[in-house]
């Protein structure tokens, strides 16, 4: 619980301290994060591939912050089209995951954020609500960007 508390203040001035720095922009997906880049250039790499754009459909912002355990990652969205919508990562989750769990993880925030997909159990893919370090292989994309699985 300690250390939870430490972690939680730290986050919250690297919060304060980004804010005022510019935005990166990717296709209408922004990040002062660097490491987050990669993924959100293989998001839309693969949304081009699949759905034949490579720009988000919503301004979306994404940033690290401490979801309440054991949530890793949450979208925020509203149905106002001007408000940009927010995926906020948790910061130790990302630290210790592996390159497949990061993209699972951003796969299935973006998702929601910019596919308005909503949960979806009937089978093993993106959208299932826990995050299994599934193999993301060409079918499990494919259900995912065409389906919402
Ligand atoms: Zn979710």
């Amino acid at each position: 619980m300690k250390y939870f508390l430490k972690f939680a203040v730290h986050t919250y001035f690297i919060l304060i301290f980004t804010s005022c720095s510019t935005f990166s922009r990717i296709s209408g997906i922004y990040t002062d994060i660097e490491t987050f880049r990669p993924y959100i250039t293989e998001y839309i790499n693969l949304k081009q591939i699949y759905l034949g754009t490579d720009k988000a459909y919503y301004a979306i912002d994404i940033i690290y912050g401490t979801p309440e355990f054991p949530t890793v990652g949450q979208c925020y969205r509203t149905s106002d089209p001007d408000l940009s919508r927010q995926v906020i990562i948790n910061a130790q989750f990302w630290a210790n995951s592996n390159d497949n769990e990061r993209l699972e993880l951003l796969l299935h925030e973006l998702g929601h954020c910019d596919l308005n997909f909503s949960h979806q159990e009937e089978r093993v893919g993106i959208m299932n609500a826990k995050l299994k370090n599934k193999e993301l292989t060409d079918t499990v994309i494919k259900d995912f960007f065409l389906e919402g699985i």
